[in-house]
């Protein structure tokens, strides 16, 4: 395990114009980090979040180049970026969330060239066997569940095969790797519409616009019944943090998600309450729905940290419908926004 870094130590964030890692950015930059280096492809005014005394870079990390760019002087890379979206966007793009696994390929070897003394991988619970995934009373999926493999086609895959260059660049070149494989993050400042959005923003979305609209009706992808589990935002950097600092957790793929297993009804239920409205449910049978349930079994988190993501759904989904709300509202206003 590598040393510990101090506060002026460069920290580089690839993917920090979305939405964990500009999440991410704001953490490091809070906990008094001197030297953040945020890079995404994305051009900077599109950004979600901007933090104030980073070091911003639009470049595209499918590049070598640009790889080696951002890793020079880096004490640690956190990869964050890819090509990803909710359910609707993952099921029809699955080249374009293929070809993210250039992304990790190249920053890899970059950061182990680079000497950086340890690297993070953002993976995803769709690398899991979707076998074990066809219930909705699904049996919370623990580490080991990932193999034998069947991950999501397209985007699973690459999250495994991204997973296996992390461990091999550890066991052969000993480059210090860490791994989380998120369960649906949610919060302020993610994408809530456009298409890319996940289900806890989309359904905040349309209960703002059915009572904006007053169309008392509300659309919901599938039966509703498929069942998931919801992470907030700030257990997901706080999480990503610690298991990076975990000298247990080197190379080793661990779950980060919340427990609270809620079904997509139930999901749209609390937005109402949050909403005060009562909405006519419009089931799209057809719709991309995913697998019909998966939670995350948080037993090894909790043996190796002591710590578990906890913030209740209800009390993270009423800060993101409000962030929401003030979103749909400046921008019928005309005024720039998250989107
Ligand atoms: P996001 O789309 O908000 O952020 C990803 C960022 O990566 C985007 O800003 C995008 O422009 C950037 N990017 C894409 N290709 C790039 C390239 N070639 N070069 C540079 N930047 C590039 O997504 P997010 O929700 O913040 O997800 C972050 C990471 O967490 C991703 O690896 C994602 O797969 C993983 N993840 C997210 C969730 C979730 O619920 N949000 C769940 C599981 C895993």
């Amino acid at each position: 395990m590598s040393a510990s870094i101090g506060k002026n130590d460069l920290i580089v964030v690839a993917g920090a114009g979305g939405f964990i890692a500009g999440a991410l950015t704001r953490y490091f930059h809070d906990k008094g980090f001197q030297k953040i280096r945020a890079v995404d492809k994305k051009p900077l005014p599109q950004w979600y979040q901007i933090v104030p005394g980073v070091e911003r870079l639009c470049l595209d990390l499918g590049q070598e180049e640009n790889c080696r760019r951002v890793c020079e002087d880096a004490a640690e890379v956190y990869n964050l970026a890819a090509d990803m979206g909710g359910m609707g966007f993952i099921e029809h793009n699955r080249v374009e969330c293929l070809r993210s696994i250039l992304i990790n390929t190249h920053l890899l070897e970059s950061a182990y060239r680079a000497g950086v003394r340890r690297y993070f991988f953002s993976s995803s619970a769709c690398a899991y066997n979707t076998e074990l995934q066809k219930d909705p009373n699904v049996k919370a999926l623990k580490e080991s569940d990932a193999y034998p493999a069947m991950a999501e086609r397209g985007y699973g895959w690459e999250k495994l095969m991204s997973e296996m260059f992390c461990q091999e660049y550890w066991a052969e070149r000993g480059l210090e790797t860490h791994i989380a494989r998120f369960h649906n993050v949610y919060g302020p400042f993610g994408t809530w519409d456009g298409g890319r959005e996940k289900a806890p923003a989309a359904i905040c979305r349309k209960v703002i616009a059915a009572k904006d609209s007053g169309s008392g009706e509300i659309e919901v992808w599938g039966d509703g019944a498929q069942t998931r589990s919801f992470m907030y935002i700030d257990d997901c950097t706080r999480g990503i943090d610690m298991i990076t600092q975990s000298e247990k957790l080197i190379a080793t793929p661990i779950n980060l998600g919340s427990s609270e297993l809620v079904s997509i009804n139930e999901l749209t239920d609390v937005a109402c309450e949050i909403g005060g409205v009562k909405l006519k449910r419009r089931h799209v049978l057809d719709a991309p729905k995913g697998v019909a349930g998966r939670n995350s079994d948080n037993t090894m988190i909790k043996s190796v940290l002591a710590w578990e993501p906890s913030t209740p759904l209800r009390e993270g989904l009423a800060k993101t419908y409000r962030w929401i709300e003030t979103q749909y509202r400046d921008r019928k206003a005309g005024k720039r926004t998250v989107s």
